[in-house]
């Protein structure tokens, strides 16, 4: 019996700045051919080494707010005093030609989405939320602080903002604990490979 093609997927993955997201994602990206980064947009500068509409798209804020105001985000958030959001023309077009997406973003911006994800036919059961959450607060700090890229009031500003943000990791379908690099990689391989065997309920008939 042939299968009808499952519909594309966009996989949420949020957690605290320095726990290691990034490296997960990249490293995802690159060994999962069928999934695709969703590069989001902000007004923050470049760190060394991150490359225009690769890394991110980044605006100067007044064009940030004419986007806004044009209606081009699916959400946009104001995070560690810069703003962050995520364009539906990054989505759409991606999702409806059968592309699985990654996208990293912030607890803020996985919430609109789940709320989205609720009222949107184009976004229904198509969103799995994923929370990298880090093995203890000592931990994340010292990750922060060894990433040596950020000046002190930013990091002390992710600290705290980390510590809100972790009380949210139930609002998520998964908390994947990070672990080692190897181990974390595994668990995110594993949920990608489950969720895209998971019948959907878009083609069950009860
Ligand atoms: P960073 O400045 O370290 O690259 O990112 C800071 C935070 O912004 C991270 O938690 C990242 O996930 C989040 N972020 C990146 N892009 C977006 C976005 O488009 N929307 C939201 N809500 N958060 C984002």
């Amino acid at each position: 019996m042939s299968q009808p093609k499952p519909p594309a997927l966009l996989f949420i993955i949020s957690g605290p700045a320095g726990c290691g997201k990034t490296t997960l994602c990249d490293r995802m990206l690159e060994e999962t051919p069928m999934l695709k980064r969703v590069v989001t947009s902000t007004t923050r500068p470049p760190r060394e080494g991150e490359t225009d509409k690769v890394d991110y798209y980044f605006f100067e804020e007044s064009t940030f707010r004419k986007k806004v105001a044009a209606g081009d985000f699916y959400e946009y958030a104001e995070v560690h005093s810069r703003f962050y959001g995520t364009l539906k023309s990054e989505i759409d077009h991606k999702l409806a030609d059968g592309v699985d997406l990654l996208l990293n973003i912030d607890v803020q911006g996985a919430a609109a989405f789940r709320k989205c994800a609720a009222e949107e036919p184009r976004l229904r059961d198509r969103v799995i939320t994923i929370f990298l959450m880090p093995p203890d607060h000592g931990e994340l700090e010292r990750r922060l602080r060894g990433r040596g890229s950020d000046p002190e009031p930013d990091i002390l500003l992710r600290l705290k903002t980390a510590k809100e943000e972790m009380a949210q990791y139930g609002d998520y379908d998964y908390c994947l604990v990070s672990g080692d690099r190897e181990s974390d990689f595994k668990r995110l391989q594993a949920i990608y490979t489950a969720e895209r065997m998971r019948v959907r309920s878009e083609t069950k008939t009860v």
